[in-house]
């Protein structure tokens, strides 16, 4: 079976993560979406609240399943049985950390890291920015699924 991992912190999970999720999806027979669990970072969300919003946003995938993982991300894949790492690319500011990270990995354990362009429309995603959005009151619908960004809104509003 051809495994693929999507590794992130998904705090929280973006319509630009779910279109790299998805698309993977259609690429190979398993993904497993990866949590990181970084105790040296505390998000909006915990690890259990970002797996059960992955959850149910990769629901309608039948073969993606959502997993966390701490330590390196080769020694989760290997776990995992997984030869391939999925990595979406926004822009150029991107790809040279993620070009070390790769490298590490594959001298590390020979996973291979595949990079998928993003899709134009979330090009300028990411979860800090849609966090500020929801945070000052602005419309972050077109960004996250709507079950998220109510999370998002009553967590922020919280704080
Ligand atoms: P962020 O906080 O920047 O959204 P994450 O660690 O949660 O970052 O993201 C996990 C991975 O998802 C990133 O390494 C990147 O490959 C991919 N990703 C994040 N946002 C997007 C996006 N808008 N379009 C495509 N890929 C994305």
């Amino acid at each position: 079976m051809r495994r693929a991992v999507c590794p992130g912190s998904f705090d929280p999970v973006t319509n630009g993560h779910l279109d790299i999720v998805g698309r993977a999806s259609q690429l190979f027979d398993e993904v497993i979406v990866g949590v990181l669990i970084n105790h040296s970072k505390t998000g909006v969300f915990t690890i259990e609240e970002r797996i059960e919003m992955l959850r149910e946003a990769t629901s309608g995938y039948g073969n993606v399943r959502v997993e966390s993982f701490h330590g390196l991300l080769v020694d989760f894949c290997r776990a995992q049985g997984a030869a391939v790492v999925i990595k979406g690319l926004r822009a150029v500011s991107d790809f040279d950390y993620e070009l070390q990270m790769a490298q590490m990995n594959i001298g590390l354990s020979g996973v291979e890291t595949l990079f998928m362009p993003t899709n134009p429309l979330y090009s300028f995603l990411s979860s800090s920015l849609v966090k500020d959005v929801v945070k000052w009151g602005g419309d972050a619908s077109s960004y996250v699924p709507d079950f998220v960004r109510e999370r998002l809104a009553a967590r922020l509003r919280q704080n």
